[in-house]
């Protein structure tokens, strides 16, 4: 029997109202493993007509109870987490041990939230004039309408629950109808937490017809979305229409600089485990490798032996080091990718095929030789895909790595001080990992510049983008 996910509204999980559904596949084999419920237009006033009313009560539940509820969630989530972990692998394909590091993630997120939730304060102002003064209240910005993505499905949706939750609004969460079960797993747990029943939906559907009612719907006051730049321009632009506040965390296309003064084997393992992790399926994951020319042989050489060596395999083989693409359509842009750069003249060291011809595998690819108008440097690959890109000219190089319009994740790999500050500041980006990967841990706050995004998320300001202030003048 396949497993039925449903839509969560006022605490209650049941079909759409039109009974329409969509099918859940497992990435490793390509089969039906579930159905999805679409959610009607009616199913659609109802998840908002309820967070409306959810958000009076949860709004007036004190911050610090708010704090005690998100991290009963986390513990939750913490004390079961092997069956979350199979539901991410089941549906987006990663190893279970990256899975359960999702789970352990989200959980933090979420107490992350309810810990910032505990620090609300508004703020007293002298006046002007004596005896007066203003007073600024830091409220939740009302119903929230969240957006998330297939690569991360439980972790990206927990930031936003967290900051969301954490700050005194009801939210709608739409998860990308190929994985659904995550999220429906973490609102359980925030359900049985405590959270108000009426202030969290889950709703899949046909993504256009479920955005343009939520984005439209007078109740709902912010949108934020997790996902690809085409589709954050459309929300940003309907949000804009309606003057709504959006966060917005979007695609990168990450430049790596490896500097001749370090290990090139080492660099080379270091970045090999950082490209493949969740099969390239990162909006932070390296993905122009420019390598300086002196040492590029070497690192080129143990790169290609990284990616031969990597054990690709269904996420639920614990041997399995990378799992296979979340969906067909990613299958087939990768396909594409190497098909184009190689049709201009780029050389595939290793990789540039699938892996078997069930399930969407990829093997994990290394290209050289690529030309300035490959797209590959272009889009943004989403997948095992590592173009290396020699220089000598750092001022060049440096041009190459800001040229498109993306502006998320980008890494400098020297031990050169002088140089590391230089290339920090030269890069047009939101993060810099400097000789290491970059993890989205909750403390910190992380955002895309340029075309990768707008706002951030995490950090001690988590909360911020789902408040808005009240000034009251006294006097
Ligand atoms: P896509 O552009 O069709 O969708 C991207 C995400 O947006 C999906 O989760 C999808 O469910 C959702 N979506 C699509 N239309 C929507 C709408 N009208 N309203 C609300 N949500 C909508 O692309 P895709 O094939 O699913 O993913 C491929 C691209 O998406 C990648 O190349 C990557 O750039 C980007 N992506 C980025 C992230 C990230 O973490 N920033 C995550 C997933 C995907």
């Amino acid at each position: 029997m396949p497993h039925e996910f449903h839509l969560l509204i006022d605490g209650t999980e049941r079909a759409g109202s039109t009974g329409e559904a969509g099918d859940v596949l497992d990435p490793a084999t390509g089969e039906k493993i579930g159905q999805v419920a679409y959610a009607s237009v009616q199913d659609l006033r109802e998840a908002v007509a309820t967070t409306a009313r959810g958000l009076r009560d949860w709004a007036a539940t004190p911050p610090w109870e708010r704090g005690r509820v998100l991290k009963r969630a986390a513990d939750i989530l913490r004390s079961d987490l092997e069956a979350a972990a199979l539901t991410i692998t089941r549906e987006q394909g990663k190893p279970l041990a990256q899975a359960r590091t999702e789970v352990e993630r989200s959980a933090d997120f979420l107490e992350w939230g309810g810990e910032q939730a505990r620090r609300i304060s508004d703020r007293l102002i002298p006046g002007r004039t004596r005896g007066s003064r203003v007073e600024i209240r830091s409220l939740p910005i009302g119903v929230v309408a969240a957006f998330t993505p297939w690569n991360f499905p439980m972790a990206l949706a927990a930031k936003k629950f967290a900051g969301a939750l954490g700050a005194g609004c009801s939210i709608i969460c739409k998860p990308s109808q190929e994985t659904p079960g995550p999220v429906l797993v973490m609102a359980r747990a925030l359900l049985e937490a405590g959270v108000t029943p009426a202030a969290l939906a889950v709703v899949f559907g046909h993504a256009n017809q479920v955005s343009d009612h939520l984005v439209a719907a007078r109740e709902v006051t912010k949108l934020t979305f997790t996902g690809s730049i085409p589709i954050g321009k459309r929300l940003a632009a309907a949000a804009g229409a309606e003057v709504k506040s959006v966060t917005m965390e979007l695609g990168g296309h990450a430049p790596v600089i490896i500097c001749s003064d370090v290990d090139p084997e080492w660099a080379a393992d270091m970045l090999a485990d950082a490209k493949f992790s969740n099969a390239g399926q990162i909006c932070l994951s390296p993905s122009r490798f420019f390598v300086e020319a002196s040492i590029q042989e070497r690192f080129t050489t143990r790169f290609v032996e990284r990616a031969k060596a990597r054990r690709v395999g269904a996420g639920t083989d614990p041997a399995s080091e990378m799992g296979p693409l979340a969906n067909a359509r990613r299958l087939a842009a990768v396909e594409e990718l190497v098909e184009d750069a190689r049709s201009r003249g780029a050389s595939v060291l290793v990789g540039g095929k699938r892996v078997g011809q069930r399930g969407f595998f990829y093997a994990p690819t290394v290209i050289t030789d690529v030309p300035d108008d490959a797209e590959i440097l272009h889009q943004e690959p989403f997948g095992p895909i590592a173009p290396i890109l020699p220089f000598n000219d750092e001022a060049a190089m440096l041009e190459r790595a800001n040229r498109p319009e993306f502006g998320l994740a980008a890494y400098v790999v020297t031990h050169d001080i002088g140089r590391q500050r230089r290339l920090i500041d030269a890069l047009e980006y939101g993060v810099v990992g400097v000789n290491g990967p970059v993890t989205h841990y909750p403390e910190a706050a992380l955002g895309g510049w340029k075309e990768s995004g707008i706002g951030t998320e995490g950090g001690i300001e988590i909360l911020e983008p789902y408040q808005r202030t009240k000034q009251v003048s006294l006097r």
